[in-house]
């Protein structure tokens, strides 16, 4: 193994040991947490490197490059979407990401459904929720959640999987919980109330910034960029 594979293996190992021991506080087993590799500044290499190590689930943002990185690594691992997703991409969208994070209108739920239909499959749906009421940022609003979660229920080709949010940035992580407990509230809420399914188990919130606190809160599935890729200082 190389040197930098080595320092990407050794960081997924303390973001693994992170998980376990914020699972714990919440009573859970870091099982129950999915961790993802956020790739999309990394190269095919790096990304190698994570799978290598076990990742099992990466998280790209842009169609363009996930496509590009798709015909090199393949389906062995599972391709989630945690980008804003324009449209006119959701064909090529819908044809390599197992799991889109990031619905948040009722056109891109119409058209995810018909590509999904023209490749005859099931795609996995979490709708992007705007906790933080941050006009610059993508996601629907709290109150048009369940909404739209009927809108997919609706749809033969889209399973409804969760909910996705992004805490506001800042410095104090403790800052973010409560948006955190916002989310997981609703999460549950819709549980109880629409019986989304069996499949309605990811409740994605947390990155590198925040994601302990996250899973404190009840997340099961962690988008981790900079805590797998970044180079440990003192390394070459
Ligand atoms: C980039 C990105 C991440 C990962 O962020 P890090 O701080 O590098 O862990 C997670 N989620 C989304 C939606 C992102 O765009």
């Amino acid at each position: 193994m190389n040197d930098r594979a080595i320092e990407i293996k050794e960081n997924i190992e303390s973001v693994k040991k992170c998980i376990a021991k914020a699972a714990q506080k919440s009573g859970r087993k870091s099982s129950a947490i999915t961790l993802v590799a956020v790739t999309k500044y990394v190269t095919l290499d790096d990304m190698r490197y994570a799978i290598e190590a076990g990742i099992k689930v990466v998280g790209e943002n842009k169609v363009q490059d996930a496509k590009k990185k798709f015909f090199q690594i393949g389906p062995v691992v599972d391709w989630h979407m945690i980008g804003h997703l324009q449209t006119n991409k959701a064909r090529q969208a819908a044809a390599l990401f197992s799991t889109i994070q990031t619905v948040d209108s009722l056109k891109v739920v119409e058209v995810l459904d018909k590509e999904a239909m023209r490749f005859d499959r099931k795609l996995n749906v979490l709708i992007e929720v705007n906790i933080s009421h941050d006009e610059n940022k993508f996601g629907i609003h709290p109150d048009e959640t369940k909404q739209l979660i009927q809108a997919v229920c609706e749809k033969e080709h889209l399973v409804p999987v969760g909910l996705m949010a992004m805490a506001p940035y800042v410095e104090d992580k403790e800052l973010t919980r409560p948006f955190f407990r916002v989310l997981k509230q609703l999460f549950d809420e819709i549980k109880e109330e629409m019986n989304p399914g069996k499949k309605w188990n990811m409740l994605s919130m947390g990155m590198t910034n925040d994601y302990e606190v996250a899973i404190e809160e009840g997340s099961t599935l962690v988008r981790i960029g900079t805590g797998i890729f970044q180079k440990q200082s003192g390394r070459r």
